[in-house]
């Protein structure tokens, strides 16, 4: 089976012939169908954070196709099934965190595509009990983004606790961003969404954005000040100083709510302003099973509209290169099931 390998950080992914993984206990093989292509996966190949992925691996945390081999003792999964492999590989099951509803925040995690082989190959394992069941009428190719991009965003609305009649800022409008638009509008919030291209905005507009912020040239800040303020504001952009924009522009009482990790990432936050006007920094990290759960549900609904481009999997360094340069219009997916 066909593979692309993160060799070493920085370097081009190589494209391998693999021997197809054997799945263990409670493991699933998957013939994947299509695979999407993260900001996470470029921060994992160029090794930018402080805990770093062992090369060789393949990256892919936004991996779905149908189940092939089914490992000793999996019963709730059936050969055919369509699954997506989130980034939270899997948890402990046992621990505070995992037992309260919190198994993100599980300390004996292992992720998708990092501390284990990933989605950008024709097959991949996964731990059974994480892989997720794809309703019917999802598509692989939309089901992809949803699988991180998608579930991601959803859990950061919640975690803002948004309400109808508040004001959200979304700042940047990528893969992330363009469902956490989505997501805003879903629970009844005015959104203001911030990028840095053209394209962006206009997309945002298309998906509901009530206003949009050209943080190229407009004081993001001060714009959301004029609106009163935002309740919440969600950090997807990969720059530092767009975290420090959409801070200042909270109302009393709002969330900044920290999603994006910039290599590095050091945010300055002003202790004068934060303890007067009683704001929150937050840090979100994915979704639990159960987000996935909802995301894929409200999708099947006919509710979110995910907007990607499909690749083949050859092209996994000139993909990279568009998202570092702002280029894709929001997900690239790579199509396993017909190659294009
Ligand atoms: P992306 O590249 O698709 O989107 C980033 C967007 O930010 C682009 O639209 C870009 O134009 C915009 N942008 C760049 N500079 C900006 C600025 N100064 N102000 C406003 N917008 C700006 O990336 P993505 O896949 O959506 O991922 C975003 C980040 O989120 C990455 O750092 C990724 O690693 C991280 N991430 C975090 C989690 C989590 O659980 N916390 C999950 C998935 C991804
Ligand atoms: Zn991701
Ligand atoms: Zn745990």
């Amino acid at each position: 089976m066909k593979a692309a390998v993160v060799r070493a950080f920085g370097e081009p992914l190589v494209i391998e012939d693999r021997p197809d993984p054997e799945p263990g206990p409670g493991e699933v093989r998957i013939r994947v169908e299509a695979s999407g292509l993260c900001h996470t996966d470029v921060h994992a190949a160029r090794g930018d954070w402080p805990v770093k992925p062992n090369p060789p691996f393949v990256p892919g945390h936004e991996g779905v196709g149908r189940v092939e081999k089914l490992g000793e003792g999996v019963t709730h999964l059936s050969i055919g099934q369509r699954v997506a492999v989130p980034w939270l590989g899997k948890a402990c099951g046992r621990c505070e965190h995992c037992l309260s509803g919190w198994e993100t925040l599980c300390e004996q995690q292992v992720n998708t595509g990092y501390g284990c082989d990933g989605g950008y190959a024709e097959k991949m394992l996964a731990w059974a009990d994480f892989a997720q069941p794809v309703p019917d009428g999802v598509t692989a190719v939309d089901a992809a983004p949803l699988t991180c991009a998608g579930v991601t965003t959803y859990k950061a609305l919640k975690v803002a606790g948004a309400r109808p009649t508040q004001l959200v800022a979304v700042s940047g409008i990528g893969g992330l961003g363009h469902l956490a638009v989505q997501y805003a509008k879903i629970a009844g919030a005015t959104v203001a969404a911030v990028d840095v291209t053209d394209e962006k905005l206009e997309l945002a507009t298309a998906l509901g954005a009530d206003l949009v912020i050209d943080a190229r040239k407009d004081d993001v800040g001060a714009v959301l000040k004029r609106h009163g303020g935002a309740h919440a504001a969600i950090a997807l952009a990969v720059d530092d100083a767009a975290f420090e924009a959409v801070n200042s522009g909270l109302r009393r009482g709002g969330k900044l709510v920290m999603v994006a990790l910039p290599a590095h990432g050091t945010v300055r936050v002003p202790v004068f302003d934060t303890v007067l006007n009683g704001t929150s920094v937050i840090g979100s990290i994915v979704g639990t099973r159960q987000d996935l759960a909802e995301v894929f549900q409200l999708h099947a609904a006919g509710q979110t509209q995910v907007i990607s481009e499909t690749r083949p999997l050859d092209s996994v360094n000139e993909s990279i290169d568009e998202v570092l340069r702002g280029q894709v219009k929001a997900r690239i997916v790579f199509d396993l099931a017909t190659g294009r």
